[in-house]
């Protein structure tokens, strides 16, 4: 049986997109060697490389904007760090909304001054904080777009005089923003694009070269915009995979096509969570993410019940992270309306029998 898969990463990705990705592992444009055996340097792999930029650009609707795409390695977490070691000469402001936000604070802190600009770690990272303002003496402002692990998303971004920087790991491609106001976007690749092994960056180019110090080659943006990504091997497969998924999402109708089926998806999961009495939503309602429903039982004792229940029914990946407890359904991109209807079944079936 297909599980109903809400991990949060890494995800779902479309069955399609699986299943040209599987057979490109095997005979890549029946060129009779795989994807993963060819060349980088090849002209059907960089023709990969350019598209899967162009698609991601495109999408993002920043085209002609002074904007490159780049697919890189080591994750969101080096990003924490190479975000840090290109623009930040004194001091940096940065916005505490989780533990992936909490992390990216740490390393910026090797590099020079941190100003938390505001944070909500006093309630268990709960809410998104309100009302602040971002000082104009910073050299950026980085923010966190959603929380993963807490089930909050930033709905409005405030107003920067300051070059913005934005973790958008969790729900890049998922909604439409207007991404023009950010100077550097971040996204590891394994919840709305494609496996683990890149991650993409979305940078404005004259942002970079302000910094006095000298920056390793391999973690110094400038070189894999000059070298379109390919400054040395690039994850190929996980490269080809995000291209494909972007290319599914271009064709669903780009992301104001797919906000529509997120929305429906996270209207469906946080009605029974509020409806349902034997469950109560972690995160403020205002400030819900669409992508990460958190969610926990109002009597523990239910648990193993639940857990029975949801098991049966072929659930996979709704146990919260450790920092919250409860249950956390992710709801990316790929994930079918009709998966988010049979957990929400299963939170009625449980209501029926206690
Ligand atoms: N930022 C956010 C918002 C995340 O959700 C995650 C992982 O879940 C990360 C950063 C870390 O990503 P990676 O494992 O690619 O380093």
């Amino acid at each position: 049986m297909k599980k109903h898969n809400f991990s949060a990463g890494p995800c779902i990705l479309p069955q399609e997109v699986l299943l040209k990705a599987s057979e490109a592992v095997i005979d890549f444009n029946n060129s009779g060697l795989s994807l993963i055996e060819i060349s980088h340097r090849s002209k059907p792999f960089i023709e990969v490389m350019e598209n899967a930029s162009a698609l991601a650009i495109e999408l993002l609707g920043l085209e002609g904007k002074g904007y490159k795409a780049l697919f890189l390695q080591g994750g969101a977490s080096t990003q924490f760090l190479m975000a840090a070691y290109n623009l930040l000469e004194t001091k940096a402001g940065y916005l505490n909304t989780g533990t992936w936000a909490a992390k990216s604070i740490k390393e910026a802190k090797l590099f020079g001054d941190v100003v938390e600009v505001a944070s909500s770690k006093d309630a268990n990272y709960n809410y998104i904080p309100k009302g602040f303002t971002v000082p104009s003496d910073l050299d950026y402002f980085h923010c966190t777009s959603n929380n993963t692990i807490f089930g909050t998303q930033i709905k409005e971004f405030p107003t920067s005089p300051v070059p913005m920087v934005c973790d958008m790991s969790s729900d890049i491609f998922s909604r439409t923003l207007d991404f023009s106001k950010f100077d550097l976007i971040y996204a590891g690749a394994q919840k709305n694009m494609g496996p683990a092994g890149t991650t993409l960056i979305v940078i404005k180019e004259d942002v970079l070269g302000k910094v006095t110090r000298a920056i390793p080659s391999m973690l110094d943006y400038k070189n894999f915009i000059d070298k379109d990504s390919m400054f040395n091997t690039p994850p190929v497969f996980a490269v080809y995979t995000s291209m494909l998924t972007l290319q599914w999402l271009k064709d669903l109708g780009g992301i104001a096509a797919i906000e529509k089926e997120n929305e429906k998806k996270a209207q469906l999961m946080y009605s029974e969570i509020d409806l349902n009495p034997l469950f109560k939503g972690f995160a403020a309602k205002e400030d819900r993410s669409i992508m990460n429903a958190t969610f926990n039982l109002v009597d523990e004792s239910l648990k193993d019940t639940f857990d029975a229940l949801a098991k049966e029914a072929g659930m996979n990946g709704i146990n919260g992270h450790r920092s919250v407890g409860g249950y956390r359904a992710s709801m990316y991109n790929a994930l079918p309306l009709s998966s988010v209807a049979a957990l929400v079944e299963v939170m009625s079936e449980l209501e029926r029998k206690a």
